[in-house]
């Protein structure tokens, strides 16, 4: 496409929204900062009584409660099994640890390339821009990780620039953290440019919830920094759920889309939440409606604190099997997952 159409594409589907681009990005900052961090106040907003969940105060001391009230608004008000509020409330059950589930269970540890650098696969290399999201996922498998030892200031992450630099294998480069759109503009900028001078990287591609989560960070300014570069951009959402594809968030995605970035999707297999044949088959209608392509469907990985969100993997390949029968061939994701020591993500069928 035309970069002049593709710019009219973007005026155009931003017309609705905001006048001004300056508020706009104001407003992501405003509402992250705005963002719900206690489960009182949570459950509060939701119309429900504190007293029929178990929150013991150990479950999230280490990762706290975190999330926007964009997230929350696409909540059902007096539900207490709802799909989205199970993702983000801790509950005792994050402090039972059966056997197996340990705090790095991918052994991530063992693949620090630099600092702030990992290399698991060929030709990819993965790099922690942030340890900060905006929202907390009690299933996260980095949920244990310490971003404390990754790079902060710009001058940190000379090392791993020249990491890259040196190792012409590496052709893409993923943006993940945390999340990656927690930076602002001008930092995810300097990352771009400085990944353009290196000439072996041809693909950047972007692992994010935020699209999901904070739907008003995809302002015009931040699409461009992407299609003004010479790197081929993809660009990797998370949504486990149709019920988060809803309102603010199913018009950003749509944004992103027409901004023509390819986008992708992975989610994780969640009991309780989306462990259906009716859920998949949505999320991945819902998904491939807004013109995303389910990429991954995740076995959950066995990490400290998450057990009660395991499904049994026979389940999961029933799902595909409904998938595969119902979907169009390009909507079905493939079902993995990670394994240690592998070089890349284990298809489970
Ligand atoms: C998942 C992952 C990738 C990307 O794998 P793809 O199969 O290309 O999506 C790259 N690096 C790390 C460390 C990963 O965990
Ligand atoms: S947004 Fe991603 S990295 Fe952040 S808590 Fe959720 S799953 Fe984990």
């Amino acid at each position: 496409m035309p970069s002049s159409h593709l710019q009219k594409t973007i005026n155009d589907s931003l017309s609705s929204a905001i006048p001004s681009e300056e508020i706009q990005s104001d407003s992501w900052q405003k509402s992250l900062s705005h963002a719900i961090r206690s489960p009182e106040e949570l459950l509060e907003k939701l119309k429900l009584d504190i007293g029929q969940f178990d929150i013991p105060k150990e479950a999230f001391n280490n990762f706290l409660l975190l999330v926007t009230e964009s997230y929350l608004n696409r909540m059902e008000r007096g539900n207490p099994k709802d799909p989205l509020l199970l993702q983000v409330l801790p509950t005792g059950k994050e402090l039972v640890s059966p056997p197996g589930f340990t705090e790095d269970a991918l052994h991530e540890k063992d693949s620090h390339f630099a600092r702030g650098l990992l290399k698991k696969y060929h030709h990819r290399a993965l790099m922690i821009t942030t340890g900060t999201c905006a929202i907390h996922c009690r299933y996260c498998f980095r949920r244990h990780f310490s971003y404390l030892d990754e790079p902060r200031q710009w001058e940190d992450w000379k090392p791993a620039f020249e990491a890259i630099e040196k190792d012409s294998s590496i052709q893409e480069i993923l943006l993940s953290g945390g999340d990656p759109l927690i930076l602002n503009d001008s930092r995810l900028e300097k990352i771009i440019k400085r990944l353009e001078e290196i000439p072996h990287i041809k693909r950047i591609r972007i692992h994010t919830r935020i699209p999901v989560v904070l739907p008003s960070r995809i302002t015009s300014n931040f699409l461009e920094l992407f299609l003004n570069s010479r790197l081929t951009t993809f660009m990797v959402i998370h949504a486990n759920h149709h019920h988060e594809l809803r309102d603010d968030a199913a018009e950003s995605i749509r944004k992103i889309v027409r901004s023509g970035i390819p986008v992708l999707n992975q989610a994780v297999l969640l009991k309780g939440i989306n462990d259906s044949k009716e859920e998949q088959f949505q999320l991945c209608e819902g998904l491939i409606n807004l013109g995303v392509i389910p990429y991954y469907l995740h076995q959950l990985d066995q990490v400290e604190g998450t057990s009660h969100f395991e499904t049994e993997e026979t389940l999961g390949k029933e799902i595909i099997q409904f998938l595969r029968e119902n979907l169009p061939g390009y909507a079905v994701p493939q079902y993995v997952r990670e394994i240690p020591g592998k070089m890349n993500k284990t298809p489970l069928l």
